[in-house]
């Protein structure tokens, strides 16, 4: 997952894109980086770290010009490490390049290998690399006809924004996995990955990106392309569960609209006689909200989060994310002392956090502890920009649900249906990819796709 922003021709640009990307912040925590141009020179700032950390007003005075694109990132593919940090810069024989890439290209391995033996010398260990060395080596007058043609070599989910001496360009991958905006300031078009950070600064949102849509804008004026790839619509319903902003409409849909029909809808399916309804902050609030409406129950805030934390899961490390549970959450006992809980979160993925929080709400006082899951068991590993790498880290790859409800210490645990999950989507259910729940990969992604940060295994010195 990552976040990215982009706008063209206002003069507070590299402004405007760090405020775009403090709003996305919560797509991606490990790095971030802003490129701008100033109609003669790429200048880009970026570092390790959370969006506020990492600019201020030096820095940020360090990038002129009036178009810019930025970054925030979390690695599923390539490790987590500086020169990995986005925007990726370049110098080609059409001009500077900065590209940005919210997504997972699963044949990323096979394309560096080929460009590799015929020359190409690799900066990043990221996969996003291969398509500015795709262009590099098909240049044309047109740099949007250059990138189009990269791009029909390239598998796997894409939303890009990049940054050329003429253009702000935009592309959403012909599956339309990750979401991409496009919106207006001040007569500037503007893109970003989730309409929330649009919100933040007064942008008028237009429209999202259609599938398999190149938008160039320049000058004020937008043109749209189309790939040459027929589209297939595999929009990552995670997004809708956990990822986006619930404020975010994503997909034409409203989040937390998606999130509260959710847990309406699990409710329905799974009732359980119990005295409270109590949301995992922040990931289960809205399912919470659904579900206590639907079943009349009470919702109590029982748990409470430090928001100075960051996400546990985007600390790639096991052991930091073993102990970010007890950091991040604490019961209020008066509200769950002597009560039947029925705890909500969205997701159980790899199955650490969940008996954690039952141990909390035990010890805290409940008699009775029922979890509920607004989505159904998470399965099969993500190739498309989720992280979640291997089959064996899932626990609903190798446990039934009697053997998960026994690890994780509930007296009951249940989860929303796939039905009824894809029921509370907007859309057609077809249109979803639901490869982590069921296994069907939209596009198939061959051994080398497994694990990309694996696979190029290099680190450098400056990480
Ligand atoms: P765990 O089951 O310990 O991996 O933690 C799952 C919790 O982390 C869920 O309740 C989500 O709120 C959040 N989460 C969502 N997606 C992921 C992911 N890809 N990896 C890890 N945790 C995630």
């Amino acid at each position: 997952m990552c976040g990215i922003f982009g706008i063209d021709g206002h003069e507070d640009a590299a402004n405007l894109t760090y405020l775009g990307l403090y709003a996305l912040q919560h797509r991606g925590q490990e790095s971030a980086g802003i490129v701008s141009w100033d109609g003669r020179l790429l200048h880009a700032e970026r570092g390790m770290g959370q969006v506020a950390d990492i600019f201020d007003a030096r820095r940020l005075g360090r990038l002129p010009g009036s178009s810019a694109i930025g970054h925030t990132r979390y690695s599923t593919a390539g490790s987590s490490v500086r020169s990995n940090a986005q925007p990726l810069v370049v110098m080609t024989s059409m001009g500077p390049l900065g590209l940005v890439h919210n997504g997972n290209l699963v044949n990323a391995r096979e394309l560096r290998d080929e460009l590799e033996k015929s020359g190409s010398i690799f900066q990043t260990t990221s996969d996003t690399e291969v398509i500015l060395h795709l262009m590099a080596r098909n240049p044309r007058a047109d740099v949007v006809e250059s990138l189009m043609e990269a791009l029909c070599r390239v598998r796997g989910s894409y939303s890009l924004l990049m940054l050329t001496a003429s253009c702000v360009i935009a592309v959403r991958d012909p599956n339309g996995f990750r979401p991409l905006v496009m919106g207006e300031y001040q007569g500037r078009p503007c893109f970003a990955s989730e309409s929330c950070a649009f919100d933040l600064l007064d942008v008028e949102l237009k429209r999202e990106l259609e599938l398999g849509e190149v938008v160039a804008a320049a000058n004020g004026e937008v043109k749209s392309y189309r790939l040459a790839a027929m589209p297939e619509p595999s929009r990552c319903a995670f997004e809708q569960v956990y990822f986006a902003r619930p404020d975010s409409r994503v997909f034409g849909a409203s989040v937390s609209g998606s999130r509260l029909d959710m847990g309406a809808r699990l409710a329905r399916e799974t009732p359980v006689p119990a005295d409270v309804v109590v949301p995992v902050p922040d990931s289960g609030l809205y399912a919470a909200l659904g579900y206590a409406r639907e079943s009349g129950l009470p919702l109590e805030f029982a748990l409470i989060r430090n928001h100075y934390v960051g996400r546990t899961f985007i600390e790639p490390k096991q052991s930091i994310r073993h102990f970010g549970v007890k950091v991040k959450l604490n019961p209020v006992r008066e509200l769950i002392e002597g009560k039947r809980v029925v705890l909500i979160d969205d997701s159980i993925v790899r199955g650490t956090t969940s008996p954690k929080i039952v141990k909390m709400v035990r010890e805290a006082g409940a008699v009775e502890v029922h979890v509920r899951i607004a989505c159904p068991p998470t399965a099969w590993p993500c190739h498309y920009g989720i992280d979640m790498p291997t089959r064996e880290e899932l626990i609903a790859a190798s446990h039934e649900l009697d053997e998960i409800r026994d690890l994780i210490d509930a007296d009951s645990l249940a989860y929303l249906s796939l039905e009824g999950m894809l029921e509370a989507l907007d859309g057609e259910a077809d249109s979803y990819c639901t490869a982590c729940w069921t296994g069907r990969y939209r596009i198939p992604t061959g051994a080398h796709a497994k694990v990309q940060s694996e696979l190029f295994p290099i680190r450098t010195e400056d990480e």
